[in-house]
C-alpha cells in the first residue's frame, strides 16, 4: 500500500504542513489536496511540485476529491475558520463543527479505513467529533493536541536556560486552549527535577507565555501555521514510519470519554496507548477542568442540533 496522505484544507495551516513534508524524508509517495477552493489548491499543486527538483522526497502531488480518501493511509483535517484577534479557540465551536459532520462522512463514504489527524480548532472537541463521525477505532482518530504548546514551552524554556529544546522532558497537557497546563511536577532535564533549573516564578511565567504565544502571534501577523505545519508532520512520520514517538496528541480518554492530550505513543497503528502520568493534586484539578471544559463544549454542539453521540 502507498504512503497516500490525503489533506483536507489548504490554507495557512494545510499548506504550511504540506511544504513541511517536501523538506523532510517522511516516506509520503503521494500528497493528494483538497480543498473547497478548488482554483487556489490547483495553485499549490503547480508551486508544491516545482519544489520536487530540490525536495528530499519524492511525493505525487496534485489537486483530488473524496473518492482519494479510501486509499489514503492518513487523512489530514486542517479545513475550518481560524481565530480572529481576540477570539477564543471555542469560539470556532458553531462554524467548525458543522464543516466536520460533512467532511468526515464525505471521507467515511470513500470506504477509508486509515488515520484521522486533525489539526482544526477547536481542536479536541473537533477530534472528538471525528471520532464519533467515522465510528474508527479510538486509536485512529488523532488530534494534534498539545504538541504545539510542548514545542512553543521546551523552545521557551531552552531560551531562557540554554539547554537544546529536544533535551527538554516538559509537556503541556490537557485541553489544547486556555485550560491547558504544564505537568511541572514531571519535567525534567538530564533525570533532574526542572527544578533545579528554574524557579517557581519563572515556571509561571514561561506557562503563562505558552499559553499567550497563539493571542500574540495572531495579533502580530494574523495566524498560526509553521509550528503547527512541523507538529503535524512529526505525528504523520510517527505513523508512517512505525517510530513509537512519544507525543502529547489529543486521543480518547476510556476513563473521561472525551479526547485531551496526555503523552501518547504514536506508531504505525496510531496512538498505540495512552502513558499514565502520575500527576499532583493540583494538576490532577487542572485536568479534571480541561475535561469538563472539552465535555461542556460537546453539549453545546449537541445542542445546535449537530450530533456528538
Ligand atoms: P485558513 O482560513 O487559512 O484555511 C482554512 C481552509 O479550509 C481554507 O482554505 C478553506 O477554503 C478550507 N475549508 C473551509 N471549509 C472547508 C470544507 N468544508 N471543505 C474543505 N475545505 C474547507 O485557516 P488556517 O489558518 O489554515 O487554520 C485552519 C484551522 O487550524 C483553524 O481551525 C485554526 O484555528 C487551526 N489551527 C490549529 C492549530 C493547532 O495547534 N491544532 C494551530 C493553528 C491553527
Amino acid at each position: 500500500m502507498k504512503n497516500r496522505i490525503v489533506l483536507i484544507g489548504c490554507g495557512n495551516v494545510g499548506m504550511s504542513y504540506a511544504y513541511a513534508l517536501l523538506n523532510q524524508h517522511t516516506y509520503v509517495d503521494e500528497l493528494i489536496l483538497i480543498d473547497l477552493n478548488k482554483e487556489k489548491i490547483e495553485g499549490e499543486a503547480m508551486d508544491l511540485n516545482h519544489c520536487l527538483a530540490y525536495s528530499p522526497s519524492k511525493v505525487r502531488i496534485y489537486v483530488g476529491d473524496y473518492q482519494d480518501c479510501k486509499e489514503a493511509r492518513i487523512v489530514v483535517i486542517a479545513a475550518g475558520s481560524n481565530q480572529e484577534v481576540g477570539e477564543t479557540r471555542m469560539d470556532l465551536i458553531h462554524k467548525n463543527s458543522q464543516i466536520f459532520q460533512s467532511i468526515i462522512e464525505n471521507v467515511m463514504q470513500s470506504g477509508f479505513d486509515g488515520i484521522f489527524l486533525i489539526a482544526t480548532n477547536p481542536l479536541d472537541v473537533m477530534t472528538c467529533l471525528t471520532l464519533k463521525y467515522s465510528k474508527l477505532p479510538p486509536s485512529r482518530v488523532i488530534g494534534s493536541g498539545t504538541t504545539l504548546d510542548t514545542a512553543r514551552l521546551r523552545y521557551l524554556i531552552s531560551e531562557k536556560i540554554n539547554i537544546c529544546p529536544k533535551d527538554i522532558q516538559a509537556y503541556v497537557i490537557g485541553e489544547h486552549g486556555d485550560s491547558e497546563f504544564v505537568a511541572w511536577s514531571n519535567a525534567n532535564i538530564a533525570l533532574t527535577s526542572i527544578n533545579a533549573f528554574l524557579t517557581k516564578e519563572d515556571q509561571q511565567q514561561l506557562e503563562e507565555e505558552v499559553k499567550d504565544a497563539a493571542y500574540e502571534i495572531i495579533q502580530k501577523k494574523g495566524a498560526t501555521y509553521y509550528g503547527i505545519g512541523m507538529c503535524l508532520v512529526r505525528i504523520t512520520s510517527a505513523i508512517l514510519e512505525d517510530k513509537n514517538i512519544i507525543l502529547p496528541v489529543s486521543s480518547y480518554d476510556k476513563t473521561n470519554q472525551v479526547c485531551i492530550s496526555t503523552p501518547a505513543i504514536v506508531n504505525k497503528n496510531g496512538v498505540q496507548e495512552k502513558i499514565f502520568i502520575p500527576l499532583n493534586p493540583e494538576e490532577t484539578e487542572k485536568l479534571t477542568h480541561s475535561i469538563a471544559i472539552i465535555k461542556k463544549a460537546l453539549d453545546i454542539v449537541d445542542a445546535t442540533g449537530i450530533k456528538t453521540k
